[in-house]
């Protein structure tokens, strides 16, 4: 983990946030390359659930909603973690997390294991920050901000049920940030207090929920693998009875190897029709499919993959991240699908001279109006290489003095280092063909 923090930090995918006043626990800023890498996954799943399908449409919500909102979702009454205070060093745990917890004092490894740590009664916190509409802070004035981005679409089914003609089974796929005021936090950005979400609600017909529950867990996992993550790094874990939320029927969790151990990606949940019927409770609005035909109505069942964008790009930094050896010196190397990778090629002219950085950047200006594309004229091509390879560019385009004389250029490979020569002319055609090509993690094979 320490690496990938490093490098993210190094090479502008991910900073510390507010580093200046001295930074504020688990909140980061994303940099350049974090920016482009985010996107593309975010990008690649929108493909998936709206390109690739016909059955899902998108949704944009607000993050803060009505405050009624939470009463029905029972985020105000039940979402919470039992929370533990250290009167001797002023430390705050998760009760449920004292294993995993490091203690402030010394020799205690973790809180509660030497008679100095003075714990409280363990009591439940409620994650949801609150603040204020308007400008009197008066009754009525406190809301919320959403803790997941479910709840807005709950709220606009009966609109979507108005103007999106589509009837169970269909969805709503929504990507959005969410804020949680965890106790525990750490890991990078594996959990956060404000991060990102991508969520997707499915509706069926009720007897057709244990069916579309399987279609969903196959068709998430198959997405993670197919952007790259390495299938023996990756599982679906069903929760035990007594892991369910209140909601749920059943839930499945895709869960990565993290350099912390298996831990969540993506929660998969069979909501039953809980959500609906809440809000239909407390609104007083019916939110049920009607089917114009038949006179049949019915609440749909919900299922539900949720998975976290930061969580996600944590997952794929990590599968990435190599080292290995290059005549004899040590290199960093991000082995990123190349669909997801921040920058596609990397347009580098060998020398600073004798007219090739003016034809380097006429590649430059073609190759970019197809793909993310950089330029890099400055120092020597070894580093320039190396510094591609760290930020995960899967190909590199040198122009050297035979790309004068003949218009050709070479195509040098991230992961097998292979380097061929290619007609400038050809040179989109052949990286579209390669960006389309199936991938595989060279480090399965390693
Ligand atoms: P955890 O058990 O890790 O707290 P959760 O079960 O509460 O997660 P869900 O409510 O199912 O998480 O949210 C769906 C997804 O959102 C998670 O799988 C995760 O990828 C992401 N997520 C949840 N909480 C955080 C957080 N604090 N920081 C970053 N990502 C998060």
């Amino acid at each position: 983990m320490d690496k990938i923090v490093s490098l993210s930090k190094r090479r502008g995918f991910v900073f510390p946030s507010s580093e200046i006043y001295g930074g504020l626990g688990s909140s980061y800023d994303y940099g350049h390359y974090g920016v482009l890498l985010k996107n593309n996954v975010k990008g690649q799943w929108w493909r998936a659930m709206l390109q690739e399908r016909d059955d899902i449409v998108a949704l944009d919500s607000a993050i803060i909603q009505h405050p009624r909102t939470w009463e029905a979702s029972g985020h105000l009454a039940g979402f919470t973690d039992p929370l533990v205070d250290c009167r001797t060093c002023k430390l705050r745990f998760r009760a449920d997390h004292l294993g995993q917890s490091a203690c402030g004092r010394k020799p205690s490894k973790h809180p509660g294991e030497t008679p100095e740590c003075d714990l409280t009664e363990s009591r439940d916190f409620n994650l949801m920050f609150q603040t204020t509409v308007g400008p009197v802070k008066e009754e009525g004035s406190t809301v919320y901000l959403r803790p997941e981005t479910a709840q807005g679409i709950f709220l606009n089914f009966k609109n979507y049920m108005q103007f999106s003609r589509k009837k169970p089974p269909f969805g709503i796929a929504q990507i959005g940030k969410s804020f949680r005021n965890e106790i525990t936090t750490g890991n990078f950005i594996f959990r956060t207090r404000e991060f990102e979400q991508m969520e997707m609600e499915f509706f069926v017909p009720p007897p057709e929920a244990g069916k579309w529950h399987q279609h969903w867990m196959s068709a998430r996992m198959n997405w993670w693998t197919s952007l790259g993550l390495r299938p023996d790094h990756l599982r679906l874990r069903a929760h035990d009875d007594d892991e369910l939320s209140h909601y749920s029927s059943a839930t499945s969790d895709v869960e990565y190897l993290f350099p912390i151990g298996w831990s969540e990606l993506e929660g998969i949940a069979n909501r039953g029709d809980f959500d609906l019927t809440q809000h239909a409770k407390f609104s007083g609005q019916k939110l049920e499919y009607v089917d114009t035909a038949t006179g049949d109505r019915y609440v749909p069942y919900v299922i539900e993959p949720a998975a976290g964008v930061d969580r996600a790009m944590l997952a794929f930094l990590v599968d990435a991240y190599d080292e290995d050896e290059i005549e004899g010196e040590q290199r960093t190397v991000l082995r990123l699908h190349p669909v997801l990778a921040p920058v596609k090629v990397a347009v580098l002219p060998l020398v600073r001279k004798d007219g090739q950085p003016e034809l380097a950047a006429e590649v430059f200006r073609e190759l970019r109006d197809h793909v993310q594309t950089e330029y890099d004229e400055g120092g020597a091509i070894g580093r320039r290489y190396r510094r591609q390879d760290e930020i995960g560019t899967p190909w590199a385009v040198t122009i050297d003095h035979q790309s004068l004389e003949d218009q050709t250029v070479t195509l040098r490979d991230r992961d097998s280092l292979k380097q061929v020569r290619v007609p400038i002319g050809e040179l989109t055609d052949v990286i579209r063909g390669r960006l389309s090509e199936p991938w595989r993690s060279p480090k399965l094979d390693a």
